[in-house]
């Protein structure tokens, strides 16, 4: 199981994926470099490492499901 202080809301908003605000430095509203495609392959269980844009902070999503991004660092504080 993956504790949920390392998922991460994410949206899909036409082709692009994004966050209503980056887990590292709190910019709103990044688009992820990132696929719809990509997300479907992680589901199937490939893992990918995500390096934002904003901050180059990076972390390897290890799941997703419709609402969140499951990965290897920790994203909320308790
Ligand atoms: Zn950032």
């Amino acid at each position: 199981m993956i504790p949920f202080e390392n998922t991460w809301p994410y949206e899909v908003l036409m082709n692009d994926i994004y966050v209503r605000e980056c887990p590292f430095c709190s910019t709103e509203n990044v688009i992820l470099p990132l696929t719809k495609k990509e997300l479907v392959s992680i589901r199937e269980g490939k893992k990918k490492l995500l390096v934002f844009p904003c901050c180059h902070q990076h972390l390897k999503i290890l799941d997703t499901d419709s609402d969140y991004l499951l990965t290897d660092r920790r994203l909320r504080r308790r």
